[in-house]
């Protein structure tokens, strides 16, 4: 890091006092290591790239810094959050009002595709300070000049290395090339591959960095294993074995495409286990029903693709199975990373074929940390 000012207490940050009593109805006590770190560079008007572990903060250290800039008296676009999903962006959403309960007179807008584009007209005409959105949605009102991107201040990249990835980037650049130059721009991933590092001199300017080295990115809270599987056929035995043995409040299983999340929860149905599924072709409003209902405890097991691998906060969630094991090695530590949330225990589990068997050293060898077989007394561990 080249910033050294470290705030240990929320009340040193200068916070006005409206957001600071947000913060601490929030039930925050103290700030995390991101958060000592990252919200005064961001309120100072920095460029800034964060980067620390899933669950440890991350939301919250943009979001009070985002909040803290916002000049309410001014009801135009200021500040404008990107994120990946649909339901990451309406998740953060949900923090940023949260924090911001007795700001009054402040308006927090989430613009999102799968719902309909009058909505966010409506909300532009009454006058948002702050928009959360998903980069199609938020072009599309660019575009339609809905949003005016020329009073934005503040882009916020939230899962920022995915977004700047094939697929993404160019809408990412679209709307970069549609704000004023003087933006201040802000990255937050809990990865950050040096690929995407340098990418980022093509927009940001002297940024101060907050970085996790990579061999201390292993989650501290969560114990990982794996489980040799002879074939593809086992997976479904081995899975209702483990939760014969364990029992958590709640889990997620991976798997890699919609159609093994599809075919897994038929098998499961056959085998009268009751799971919910969630991936990115169901209708949106399916999958925010899903979404409420699994953060509001109502079911216990989804099984997902990696449309929730990133950034999806529920803090009974202990347990993850990757029923199949992630293609590539950032998103293994995202999926994880759905347990164990701000320091909370958690349990992954890699179900691993012949075949996976070097994608699994690869990622033992990458996070230097060893993923030894399930140990027979697993349920002792949690
Ligand atoms: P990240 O984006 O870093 O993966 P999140 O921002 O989703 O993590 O936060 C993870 C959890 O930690 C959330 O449930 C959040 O409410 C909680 N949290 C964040 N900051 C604090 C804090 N200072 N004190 C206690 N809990 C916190
Ligand atoms: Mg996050």
């Amino acid at each position: 890091t080249n910033w050294s000012q470290v705030f240990t207490s929320f009340d040193d940050l200068g916070l006005r006092k409206e957001l600071l009593r947000g913060v601490y109805a929030m039930g925050f006590e103290k700030p995390s290591a991101i958060q000592q770190y990252g919200i005064k560079p961001i309120v100072e008007g920095r460029d800034t790239i964060a980067q620390a572990h899933s669950g440890t903060g991350k939301t919250a250290t943009f979001s009070i810094a985002t909040l803290e800039k916002v000049d309410i008296t001014k009801k135009v676009p200021q500040a404008l959050i990107l994120a990946p999903t649909r339901e990451l962006a309406g998740q953060s959403k949900a923090v940023l009002s949260n924090l911001a309960r007795f700001m009054s007179g402040l308006s927090v807008h989430c613009a999102i595709g799968g719902t309909p584009i009058d909505d966010d007209i409506a909300a532009f005409h009454r006058g948002v300070h702050i928009v959360v959105g998903t980069p199609g949605r938020i072009n599309d009102l660019i575009r339609r000049e809905v949003l005016t991107p020329a009073t934005i201040e503040l882009i916020i990249l939230d899962e920022a290395d995915e977004m700047l990835s094939r697929g993404f980037s160019e809408q990412i650049y679209d709307i970069f090339k549609s704000l004023s130059s003087e933006v201040q721009a802000c990255l937050i991933s809990a990865t950050m591959p040096s690929s995407i590092l340098e990418m980022t001199s093509q927009f940001m300017r002297d940024p101060v960095q907050i970085l996790v080295k990579r061999e201390v990115l292993t989650l501290e809270g969560i114990r990982q294993f794996h489980i040799d599987v002879d074939a593809e056929s086992w997976k479904i035995e081995t899975l209702l074995d483990i939760y014969k043995i364990i029992s958590v409040q709640q889990s997620v299983i991976f798997c890699n495409t919609r159609t093994r999340v599809e075919q897994l929860v038929e098998e499961l149905k056959k085998q009268k286990f009751t799971v919910v599924c969630i991936h990115g072709e169901m209708e949106q409003r399916e999958r925010d029903a899903i979404m409420r209902e699994f953060r509001s405890g109502t079911h216990r097991v989804l099984v997902a693709t990696d449309l929730i691998a990133r950034g999806i906060d529920v803090q009974n969630c202990s347990l993850v199975i990757n029923f199949d094991i992630p293609k590539n090695k950032e998103t293994y530590i995202h999926r994880i990373g759905r347990s164990g949330r701000f320091g909370r225990k958690g349990i992954a589990i890699n179900f691993i074929t012949r075949d996976d068997a070097e994608m699994l050293k690869e990622i033992e060898r990458h996070y230097e940390t060893e993923i030894p077989p399930m140990p027979e007394n697993i349920s002792s561990l949690l």
